[in-house]
């Protein structure tokens, strides 16, 4: 009688400790977006598998808390499913490779099985299940959010940058064919296909050549995009402010003109208003990840442009009037982690001048300490770790040095990466840095290479650095 009475109480109890948290993740391309979520994944499916703890800075999994883990299918039907197997699938193989970057949005959800330690009615066991939903979005999509506020001659305007510098050289095919087209003629869809193909192109380069600050960010990025009209447009970078006024007066409706107005309306109303409206506002936590080696490691002005690819994202969350994406969407996000990712690229020694070269750049230079009642924290990962840490004798120094297999000639290399700078580094810094053998010599005081990621075993857990404490941070009130 007793037993059946606690076990009533125990379901009734267990059923309000259900809950739900929506994790979403971002970062541009190549910050280590899929790696992260696969290797996020792997850990907390593993939490009970494997002695020692794997993940001694989470609590709930230090504790004992979780009982089990395992993937269930996600609320969302209409969004792709985030390919966890074939991700790990990869990293199986022999040789491991690095699993396919993110493409557009994806979503996984894992139920986590939970027993509080500590609680009110100590006799009653107080279980629980949190069904995580993971969100993995292209940070591109986020450079897009200041479309809202520009009309298309602003946003044409805005864009003058194409017209100076490297970016000209690349956009010159379009730039000229441009040049060529009457906006007043009657639109031909298939000339304008063309030259959006050909302004796609432009921004392809300037990715290639690591620029971040890309827009319309969807452009190189489409998700089931790819192809639509919405994204065949292009600013109007060559039109005088004088002409702007007449063919907003005079154009037909059936003009190039007009229909590349439609468009540029369209994409801003329903594909970029679309995504906040539909997804951003459901979120609860947000990561943001971010390659802060590799920029560093090309030379000043791949550096500045993730500066500025950055600072589009995290705009987005500061606090005060310039945050619209509060005053449109409300979104009700509570905890907010900036990642720096493949901190197995420097010794352990130089993680905290990782961790405050990326607050730095994401409070760019103290200017914006405040996100709005948001719990922010600051961090430095390895998703996937593929060095391993080492003490090398240098004429009679020890010293610590990284190694791994080095990813352009697969050979196993031990090598000491050299010093991240712990602030934004300044002229003086890239001088230095040119006078020890140029951007792209040799003999440069610092150096971080590409690495191929360890062999692993089926049931192996994957090798991470930190990570536990993102669980913990992200999760941990979860298992309170
Ligand atoms: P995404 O475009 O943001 O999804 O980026 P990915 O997760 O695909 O990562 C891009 C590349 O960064 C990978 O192919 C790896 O070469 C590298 N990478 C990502 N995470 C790690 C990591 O934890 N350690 C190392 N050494 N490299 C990583």
């Amino acid at each position: 009688m007793l037993n059946t009475l606690q076990k009533e109480l125990n379901q009734i109890i267990n059923r309000g400790f259900d809950r739900n948290l929506r994790l979403a993740v971002t970062g541009l391309s190549r910050s280590g977006k899929t790696a992260f979520i696969t290797s996020l994944i792997n850990q907390l499916l593993s939490v009970n598998q494997t002695s020692p703890n794997h993940l001694p800075l989470f609590e709930a999994a230090r504790n004992g808390s979780i009982l089990a883990v395992k993937r269930v299918p996600q609320n969302d039907f209409s969004v792709p499913r985030f390919d966890y197997e074939a991700n790990l699938n990869d990293l199986l193989q022999r040789p491991p490779h690095w699993c396919r970057s993110t493409r557009g949005v994806s979503e996984t959800r894992l139920a986590i099985r939970f027993q509080r330690q500590s609680g009110l009615l100590r006799h009653v066991k107080e279980r629980g299940t949190l069904y995580l939903d993971i969100f993995d979005y292209p940070g591109e999509w986020l450079l897009d959010l200041p479309l809202l506020n520009l009309d298309f001659q602003q946003w044409s305007l805005e864009q003058h940058q194409i017209t100076q510098g490297v970016r000209a050289e690349l956009a010159q095919p379009w730039l000229a064919a441009l040049k060529k087209l009457d906006l007043n003629a009657v639109a031909n869809e298939d000339v304008l296909a063309k030259l959006a193909k050909s302004y796609t192109d432009y921004l392809h380069q300037c990715k290639e050549q690591g620029m971040q600050f890309i827009q319309p960010g969807r452009f190189v990025l489409p998700g089931e995009l790819e192809g639509a009209p919405a994204l065949q447009f292009f600013p109007l970078v060559h039109v005088s402010e004088a002409d702007w006024k007449r063919l907003k007066k005079d154009a037909k409706s059936n003009s190039y003109f007009a229909l590349l107005t439609k468009r540029y309306d369209y994409y801003r109303n329903k594909v970029v208003k679309g995504f906040y409206e539909q997804y951003f506002s459901t979120f609860d936590r947000q990561v943001i990840l971010a390659d802060c080696l590799t920029p560093l490691n090309h030379g000043r002005q791949a550096f500045l442009d993730m500066q500025a690819g950055l600072n589009g994202l995290f705009k987005n969350f500061h606090y005060g009037s310039r945050n619209f994406l509060t005053r449109l969407f409300s979104p009700r996000i509570d905890k907010l982690m900036f990642i720096a990712t493949k901190a197995d690229h420097i010794t352990s020694d130089q993680m905290p001048n990782l961790v405050s070269l990326m607050r730095q750049l994401v409070q760019e230079g103290g200017r914006h300490a405040e996100f709005a009642g948001i719990d922010t924290e600051y961090v430095a990962i390895a998703a996937i770790r593929a060095t391993k840490q080492v003490i090398v004798n240098q004429n009679g120094k020890q010293i610590k040095a990284i190694q791994g297999v080095r990813s352009k000639d697969k050979q196993l290399i031990t090598l000491y990466p050299g010093s991240v700078p712990s602030k934004l580094p300044n002229q003086e810094f890239w001088q230095k840095r040119a006078n020890f053998g140029g951007e792209n010599g040799t003999g440069v005081h610092f150096e971080f290479d590409h690495f191929e990621p360890q062999p692993l075993e089926q049931g192996d857990v994957i090798p991470h650095l930190r990570i536990d404490a993102v669980l913990q941070f992200l999760l941990g009130d979860r298992f309170e």
